[in-house]
């Protein structure tokens, strides 16, 4: 294919045209669901319906009470309260929603920016696949997603997949009129937006872009998964039935209690409105209970943690595709990593070539001269090859497609040698493409530099293409190849010592008259009279960022593999430099590729652990070790770049696509590491491990406050004591609890200390033992100093906590006389802000759950989050107190009230602070 004299394709004045004749290629996006109907949804949550219920009935009391006199219009303030509880509670989650809604919108838009390559001005660019115009000249590559409809120029052995639009998985594409498939969906030489190359490659001319594409017609919307349940989603969602159920049963009890105690207090006859009044209460209090209770908040902090996860992840060069993949991560044991790209730079530069054919010796620099096994070797690299160069400026040259084939083209032309005319000059017959299972490509061309003569071009891995040879020509002479092989071997294991990437290159001369193909099924022939020309020997060193990050991944317990194509010398080599390879390890600790193949089922469960390198190793390799690894109970991460990773890429825990990867291998992975850096990885891992562990604070907080109230309630039910929260104060602690915390929580950012623990079973419980402790204790001492509060106010008098007594205090603890009296508006606000308060400190603790050392370390790294939240609760507690009056069933506190309930409340954080200081630090679970 001469793509680059052949076809010109537009101008840049012609493209402008184009795009204001055609449009652009944007596919435009489905209606979204009207606002209002989005928030009018949050009315279907059945705790909002029962809030709703409760509304309807306090008011239609109220009114009662309002028009037959018995009170005057501030009765309406409770069902005015309930209101405001209502609409802050779906406001804020729906706020909540929404933005979590629009970080995946952009997550997606930058999904459209993938690079297309196309012929403008007569030369090969890159633009993002929206740039892409009628009428442009695209050139498509095996892995390529399709951006545009378009028709076929040319097409060598093109395969497509169509399943996306017709189901087809495996469709032959081609511009020979001949070989036209009649009963096909779509015309045989055209090749639609949304499908994908799975072999050969192709020139073609864009016919219909954005929505007038065939996907254009079908498309619906987002293709970032955030809807699906995660494994942790399913674990809360478990957590929140039981809770639900448990605030059933304390609701009932609490009935009954309220109840009990009311019949044996008032003796007949039973004035039937206080009665009345009595059990509307008791219903809401039973109500109020089950909506405190159950954690609405819970799957949400789980979906905000992902939004901003997600977010901020690829900031780090992480693009999350599933949304599950943040927390697996942070669950994963093994990393199954390529080598190229990943841990090494991807930057291939020819080191050395050493051209036995030209007499050549790797000391002495290679000269191209004129005569005919030059040429030879100058037309491989020029022909055989998918990859380009683009002259960004003068002095620069990018390299578009194939890296290793790149520094090839950019070797040949610091020669002096022009690829572009070499390669357009020379007729392509036939050619087999690059693949990481063949290892090596070869093309068949009506030679341009030895007019009249075909020649089948051969480069790839020097022992493979050795062993299709059976001749090697050393300068300018043929020679058995088993009569040089043992020095061949020699030279690339000195070059695979310096991890060094080796090519071999081979030709053969083709008779022209017998037209018979070189290739079958998808291989060479065999007996073809290839001969050996030599090996280049490629660089590409180790990423500078890479040994720490491997170091950081051992640390927090995580196995690295390393699975290349490359040989055993030169991964080896790699994995010494970034000091993941051992001075201990041995043969038992790598394998080729095809030793892997041979091991037997029980072989492999017995060596898989020890593996460290797979050399030489193919796609079905990689796939074969995720399955055995996940036997092992162990959760896998693998990275891919090819369209042949895609099986291991589904069936680990964790597909990691790279950055410049096939599309085929992007859709079927999770996450895109966008920089394909080693170190990103590592980075998801600590995001995963984060997340997990916000969850748990949030749990921690949540559950605590939930034993402090329902049992603060229940135990005011059975004293036959006024409900010491009123249902607005209820409401009010739910929005603290449910949403504030929730955004506090889940929003403090990734710790680099998690990377200090071993990774977390795969099926262990999001509680583990030492919340449930946590929990219970804090709880029930919140309970106990409710209560002894509950006690004081009942049988004292109280007007300010300057007179509070001690000594009384003890007293009436244990007192259970009946000449108690209800509460003062102004002791329910000591109550009701004690208890906000208490909550508030504890908040800080359950930031602190797992850190090593102080609730506020960091504490500047969360302005934004944690402490505007803190203050948020602080400010809206202050003018609730102040302001609230009959709605909240307050009266203002005065400054020294406020500061003693500061000062004591606070303990609650500083006894968390002193035993987290005394906790030895392996032990941190405070
Ligand atoms: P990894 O799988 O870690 O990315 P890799 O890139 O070295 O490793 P492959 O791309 O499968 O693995 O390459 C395997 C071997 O095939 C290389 O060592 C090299 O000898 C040969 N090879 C690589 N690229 C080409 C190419 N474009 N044409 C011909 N041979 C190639």
């Amino acid at each position: 294919m001469d793509t680059q004299t052949q076809f010109r394709g537009l101008s840049n004045e012609l493209v402008s045209k184009s795009r204001l004749e055609n449009g652009s290629n944007i596919l435009t996006p489905p209606k979204k669901t009207p606002v209002w109907r989005l928030f009018l949804e949050k009315f279907k949550d059945p705790i909002i319906r029962i809030l709703l219920i409760a509304l309807i009935l306090s008011f239609l009391v109220a009114c009662y009470q309002y028009f037959t006199g018995i009170e005057s219009g501030n009765v309406f303030l409770e069902p005015a309260g309930i209101l405001l509880a209502v609409l802050l509670a779906t406001g804020v989650g729906f706020l909540f929603e929404r933005s979590a809604n629009k970080k995946f919108d952009i997550l997606n838009q930058i999904n459209d920016e993938t690079a297309v390559r196309v012929i403008r001005n007569a030369r090969v660019v890159e633009v993002g696949r929206q740039d892409i115009v009628v009428g442009d000249i695209i050139l498509l590559e095996t892995g390529d997603e399709v951006p545009a409809d378009a028709t076929l120029l040319d097409a060598v052995s093109l395969q497509i997949n169509e399943s996306s639009l017709t189901g087809e998985p495996s469709i032959g594409k081609t511009t020979n009129p001949s070989q036209f498939d009649k009963d096909s969906t779509y015309p045989s030489n055209e090749v639609l937006r949304g499908t994908t190359v799975i072999d050969g490659h192709a020139v073609a001319e864009v016919i219909r872009v954005g929505d007038a594409t065939e996907y254009g017609k079908v498309y619906t919307g987002s293709q970032i998964e955030n809807q699906v349940e995660t494994p942790l989603n399913k674990q809360l969602k478990r957590l929140s039935k039981l809770i639900t159920y448990a605030s059933y049963l304390v609701a009932t009890l609490i009935i009954v209690g309220r109840l009990i105690m009311y019949f044996s207090l008032h003796e007949a006859p039973l004035d039937w409105l206080q009665l009345g009044g009595f059990l509307l209460n008791t219903l809401m209090i039973a109500v109020t209970v089950i909506v405190v209770t159950v954690p609405e908040g819970l799957p949400m902090s789980v979906t905000l943690s992902l939004a901003l996860s997600m977010k901020r992840m690829l900031s780090a060069n992480n693009l999350v595709r599933k949304m599950h993949a943040c927390e697996t991560m942070g669950a994963c044991t093994v990393i199954c990593t390529d080598k190229t790209g990943t841990l090494t730079q991807n930057q291939m530069t020819v080191y050395e070539t050493v051209f036995y054919a030209l007499g050549d010796i790797p000391e002495k620099k290679l000269e191209l001269k004129a005569d005919d096994l030059s040429r030879i070797i100058k037309e491989n690299i020029a022909v055989n090859t998918t990859a380009f160069l683009e002259k960004t400026d003068p002095m620069h040259l990018k390299v578009l497609g194939n890296p290793t084939e790149g520094a090839l083209l950019l070797w040949l032309n610091a020669q002096g040698e022009h690829y572009e005319i070499i390669r357009s000059s020379a007729k392509m017959v036939e050619q087999l493409t690059f693949s990481t299972e063949r290892k090596y490509m070869a093309t068949v061309v009506d030679s341009f530099l030895h007019p009249g003569k075909r020649l089948l071009f051969v480069k790839g891995a020097p022992e493979i293409v050795l062993s299709l040879c059976k001749e090697i020509i050393v300068d300018g002479k043929e020679v058995p190849a088993e009569e040089y092989s043992a020095h061949i071997d020699q030279q690339l294991a000195d070059y695979q010592a310096k991890a060094m990437r080796t090519l071999g290159f081979a030709y053969a001369e083709i008779d022209k008259d017998q037209e018979i193909s070189c290739f079958e099924n998808g291989q060479l022939r065999k007996n073809l009279p290839l001969k050996y020309l030599g090996i280049v020997a490629i660089s590409d060193p180790v990423r500078s960022d890479v040994p720490e990050a491997i170091q950081s991944c051992l640390d927090a317990g995580i196995d690295i593999k390393i699975v290349t194509g490359d040989t055993p010398g030169t991964a080896t080599e790699i994995a010494r430099q970034i000091k993941l390879w051992k001075e201990e390890y041995t043969e038992e600790n790598r394998i080729t590729g095809p030793e892997f193949g041979l091991l037997s089922e029980e072989e492999l469960e017995e060596r898989v652990l020890k593996l460290k390198i797979i050399s030489r190793a193919r796609p079905m390799d990689k796939e074969r070790l995720v399955k055995a690894l996940q036997r092992k109970g162990q959760v896998v991460a693998v990275t891919g770049d090819g369209t042949n990773d895609a099986p291991a890429l589904n069936a680990a825990q964790v597909g990691l696509s790279m950055g410049d990867g096939t599309s085929v291998a992007k859709e079927a992975s999770d996450i895109t590491i966008l920089d394909n850096s080693f170190t990103s990885i590592n980075r998801a891992v600590m995001w995963g491990r984060s997340l997990y562990q916000n969850v748990q604070r949030f749990i921690l907080f949540q559950m605590t406050i939930n034993v402090a109230a329902c049992l603060t309630v229940l135990i005011g039910a059975f004293l036959g004591s006024e409900s010491p929260l009123t249902v607005t104060q209820m409401l009010w602690v739910n929005l603290i609890m449910d949403t504030f915390a929730a955004m506090a929580l889940a929003s403090l950012p990734p710790n680099e200390e998690v990377m200090k623990d071993k990774p977390r079973k795969e099926k262990e419980h999001i509680i583990q033992p030492t919340m449930t402790r946590r929990i219970l204790s804090v709880g029930f001492l919140f309970v106990v100093v409710l209560f002894g509060l509950m006690q004081y106010f009942k049988y004292e008098d109280i007007s300010s906590l300057k007179d509070f007594d001690w000594n009384l205090f003890v007293q009436d603890f244990f007192r259970f006389s009946k000449d108690g009296h209800g509460f003062s508006l102004y002791e329910k606000s000591l109550f009701f802000t004690f208890f906000v308060m208490f909550q508030f400190w504890n908040m800080f603790n359950a930031k602190a759950y797992k850190t090593h050392g102080s609730a506020f370390k960091g504490i500047k790294d969360c302005l934004d989050g944690f402490v505007l939240v803190g203050l948020l609760i602080v400010v809206g507690q202050i003018i609730i107190v102040n302001y609230g009056g009959q709605m909240f069933s307050v009266a203002p506190l005065s400054l020294s009230d406020w500061i003693i309930i500061t000062l004591v409340s606070s303990l609650v954080l500083w006894i968390g602070e002193i035993i987290r200081f005394l906790t030895p630090k392996k032990s941190k679970t405070i």
